[in-house]
């Protein structure tokens, strides 16, 4: 259901509520606001909950790589007077494959607080991609990725640095011999394949349908840890990128409202929705579907 004011949505969560949120990275602005989150902590603490903040550290090199630096972060953003935790890399759980972290799966209920927006890799950032990637440890993060890392042929390649200029994670370097992929900085978004024509970076044959059904699997592994779980989604501020990066470009379409849902894959279908009737041209609407068509083999 869709709401103009965060303070009329109903929250029905008991004990310790994690919630689960992206705090931004250092210098982005259009992130979850901390006065978002502020009436939400109240409206839980009114109830009897005692809710807290956590996320985890992210993959790549930057000021969220350390708890220490994320918190630092998460300060700067605007999350000072709230209790955060950022999993540490010992504190994590095995599920299905996945390492999990035990900041979340420990507490008695679980609100997912995502910011909707474009995503480089899945074209649409909510909440599976909140709790899937969200909630993993670096070792999972990276395997999640992993399937859709592009394959090279370096012979065929002709130094025009195309390649080097259009990836979002600095992970290509031309050299002498040609272009060459980091595969630790490396997330799979595929935006080289794209750009290269002359085949020296080609797709993985069915790797982003896997890397998807890996954000969803390990989104479930976290659903399935919880009987009381709640969804919100921010539709403000819905940028062409992630809230990790500093500068997530332009805004795509306009504010739309806060939506609350029963599922991770129903919310983020609806507020697909919402921003396609907003903008059609707002996301690439046909990566989307490739993800969704992945989740709903999860979920369903
Ligand atoms: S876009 Fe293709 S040809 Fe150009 S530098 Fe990159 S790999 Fe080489
Ligand atoms: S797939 Fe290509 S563009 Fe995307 S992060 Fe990897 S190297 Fe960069």
């Amino acid at each position: 259901m869709l709401y103009q004011k965060i303070s009329d949505i109903p929250i029905k969560l008991e004990g310790r509520v994690a919630i689960k949120i992206h705090m931004g990275e250092r210098g982005n602005k259009t992130h979850v606001s901390s006065e978002d989150v502020g009436i939400v902590f109240e409206r839980l603490r009114k109830s009897g909950c005692k809710p807290f903040l956590v996320d985890t550290t992210c993959l790549y090199q930057g000021p969220r790589n350390t708890p220490e630096g994320y918190l630092k972060v998460a300060k700067e953003n605007g999350f000072d007077g709230f209790p955060v935790v950022i999993a540490r890399d010992e504190d994590y759980v095995e599920k299905g494959g996945f390492k999990i972290a035990r900041a979340v799966v420990d507490a008695d209920s679980l609100l997912v607080l995502s910011h909707g927006k474009g995503h480089v890799i899945t074209a649409y950032g909510g909440a599976i991609k909140n709790l899937g990637m969200g909630c993993s440890n670096k070792e999972s993060k990276s395997l999640i990725h992993s399937p859709s890392k592009p394959l090279q042929f370096i012979s065929k390649c002709k130094k025009c640095h195309a390649c080097e200029k259009v990836c979002p994670c600095g992970a290509i370097r031309v050299t002498e011999k040609g272009a060459e992929i980091d595969e630790k900085r490396c997330v799979g978004c595929e935006c080289c394949v794209e750009t290269c024509s002359s085949g020296a970076i080609k797709a993985r044959p069915g790797g982003m349908e896997k890397s998807f059904r890996l954000f969803s699997l390990a989104a479930k592994q976290v659903i399935d840890s919880f009987e009381r779980i709640a969804y919100i989604t921010v539709l403000k501020n819905i940028t062409q990128y992630c809230d990790c990066r500093s500068n997530p470009g332009k805004i795509m379409c306009p504010d739309i409202g806060y939506l609350s849902g029963k599922t991770a894959l129903k919310i983020d279908q609806e507020a697909v929705s919402l921003i396609r009737k907003k903008n059609p041209r707002a996301l690439d609407f046909s990566t989307w579907e490739i993800f969704e068509r992945e989740a709903r083999k999860v979920f369903l």
